[in-house]
């Protein structure tokens, strides 16, 4: 089911003006997780925009704090420099997970990772290995 799109309610928490509901898919649990990932980006010095073609909250400028070359985190990628579109897409399914999952898609991730590494692990084969800088194996 998907919420409509264009009415959010008035009481939604917001983040740069943009309703949290957006970045997380219109999963609370989400919402609550991307909150977090907001303050922990901020943390580590990120600059956040949000980008409107894929709905991720981008946290770019991190001084660390993430993995490889960047980690999404609900609705909230958290890098250390300006990534590519292509990245972003990627991101935009991990963000996909997030919301389908909430809390859980990290133990779900993290038990994936432990059978099946980097380009063999499902959740980054649905994201797309190309998109994501995985070279074929
Ligand atoms: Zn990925």
């Amino acid at each position: 089911m998907n919420a409509a799109a264009s009415a959010y309610p008035a009481h939604m928490k917001r983040s740069r003006g943009v309703p949290m509901i957006r970045a997380s898919r219109g999963n609370p649990q989400s919402a609550a997780i991307t909150r977090l990932a907001l303050a922990y980006a901020r943390l580590w010095g990120a600059r956040i925009c949000f980008d409107a073609e894929f709905g991720l909250f981008v946290c770019n400028g991190m001084r660390g704090g993430y993995a490889r070359g960047g980690t999404t985190i609900g609705g909230a990628f958290l890098t250390g420099r300006e990534p590519a579109r292509s990245l972003l897409r990627h991101e935009a399914v991990h963000a996909d997970q997030w919301a389908t999952y909430g809390w859980a898609f990290a133990l779900r991730y993290l038990f994936e990772e432990s059978r099946r590494r980097g380009a063999s692990n499902r959740f980054e084969i649905a994201a797309g290995l190309a998109d994501g800088g995985y070279r074929d194996s």
